[in-house]
């Protein structure tokens, strides 16, 4: 008999079942499909020893305090910073696009944040509330480095015509006028200094909680007892897709190891117009390991079909509204609470879902047991 069956051993799941357990001493079941704890955020050693992250590139960044100390309870960090560059026009130019970006790009000689911003100014497109992401980058850079940066990378992610994606998507992106290139500029950036894997280990070690895997919970609902539920899987499937399926994208990763130290020199290079893929991610530029081979992943983005594992929820208009009426159907359950990325169909980075983790609860079941 558990207290609470928990869908999902991601960020969502983990971080209840912690609390659950360890706040409320309550006996909690926690179950994944997958064979291995920590959902998207998932770090092994290949069979070349190099630390990677299964399920595309995790950078935790936060400017959440309250987050940040909570993770640490469970791990140490490798404190750095992100950045990534673009291969744009035959170079690598940093994005966020910034002074540097548009001095080696256009062969500027801006001098100062002043002239940087000058120059936007000069370019952009008077929008005053940008509908979508075109709008939202060509209204703060305008239409060159849009087509440069942007539009290519944007259609092989969402295979959509920014036009027809929120501008919260783009939005994601600042534009800097300083030389900063970092890609986030949040107070807490690094990875956790043993991998993610670890960090959800330890954040599952507890005698109150039990893990199932490689079990999809619809086959074993049946023959649990459980009084109360946490489902943070995808929302459409958990109703049977009853008012039809919402769209995700889905990932493509191809993995090689190079026979040498170093193969790209950055941890992440975005290809906006050339190739296939999305980026490429060297994952030693990030975790620190040293050896002698290196391994890179390319990623290619796919429409969720089928079995494929769903990765991103598509940030636009209709799907918001086919979500909004699985999300009247969650509103009528009791005793059972979504959350997630896929849960809540939110393009939530790992901070916020362990921000909306921990608001659930407090809010909802610490005070209410
Ligand atoms: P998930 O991690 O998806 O966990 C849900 C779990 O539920 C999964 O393990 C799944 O197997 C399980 N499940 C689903 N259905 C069932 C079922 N029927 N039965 C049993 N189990 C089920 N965030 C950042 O902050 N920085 C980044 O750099 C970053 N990069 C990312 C890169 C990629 C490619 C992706 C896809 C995401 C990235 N994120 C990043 C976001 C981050 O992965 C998510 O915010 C976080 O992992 C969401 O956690 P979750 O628990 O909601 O979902
Ligand atoms: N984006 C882009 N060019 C880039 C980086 C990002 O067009 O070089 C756009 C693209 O639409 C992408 C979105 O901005 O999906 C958000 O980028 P982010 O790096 O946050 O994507 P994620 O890491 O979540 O895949």
């Amino acid at each position: 008999m558990f207290d609470y069956l928990i869908v999902g051993a991601g960020y969502s799941g983990s971080v209840l079942a912690e609390r659950i357990a360890t706040q409320l001493n309550k006996k909690v079941l926690v179950v994944d499909r997958r064979s291995h704890i920590a959902g998207n955020a998932y770090d092994y050693y290949n069979e070349d020893g190099i630390l990677v992250h299964k399920y595309g590139p995790h950078w935790f960044h936060t400017n959440d305090k309250n987050v940040f100390d909570y993770l640490s309870r469970f791990t140490e960090w490798r404190f750095h910073y992100h950045r990534v560059k673009s291969y744009v026009d035959g170079m690598l130019l940093p994005i966020p696009i910034n002074h540097d970006t548009l001095n080696t790009l256009y062969g500027l000689k801006l001098t100062s944040p002043k002239e940087v911003q000058a120059y936007y100014d000069s370019v952009k497109v008077s929008i005053a509330n940008p509908k979508n992401s075109e709008e939202m980058v060509i209204s703060q850079v305008g239409e060159d480095l849009y087509q440069k940066f942007f539009k290519g990378y944007t259609l092989k992610q969402w295979d959509l015509n920014p036009k027809d994606l929120a501008a919260s998507v783009t939005a994601r992106i600042p534009t800097r006028t300083n030389r900063d290139d970092r890609y986030f500029t949040d107070t807490y950036q690094g990875v956790p200094k043993h991998g993610y894997t670890e960090m959800f280990v330890k954040m599952l070690s507890h005698p109150n909680i039990s893990i199932m895997l490689q079990t999809d919970y619809k086959n074993i609902i049946n023959d649990i007892k459980f009084n109360k539920l946490i489902y943070t899987g995808p929302i459409d499937s958990f109703f049977d897709y009853k008012f039809g399926k919402l769209p995700y994208r889905s990932l493509r990763f191809e993995h090689e190891t190079f026979n040498q130290e170093n193969y790209q020199g950055y941890q992440q290079i975005n290809y906006p117009n050339d190739y296939d893929f999305t980026r490429i991610v060297e994952w030693k530029h990030a975790t620190g390991q040293k050896s002698p081979v290196t391994t890179i992943t390319r990623e290619y983005s796919l429409l969720a079909e089928g079995d494929m594992e769903k990765y991103y929820p598509i940030p636009k208009e209709d799907n918001h509204e086919l979500y909004k009426k699985y999300k009247a159907e969650v509103d009528k359950l009791e005793n059972v609470f979504f959350c997630g990325r896929l849960a809540d169909y939110k393009y939530y980075n790992m901070d916020q879902v362990v921000a909306r983790a921990l608001s659930i609860f407090e809010k909802n079941i610490a005070n209410t047991i």
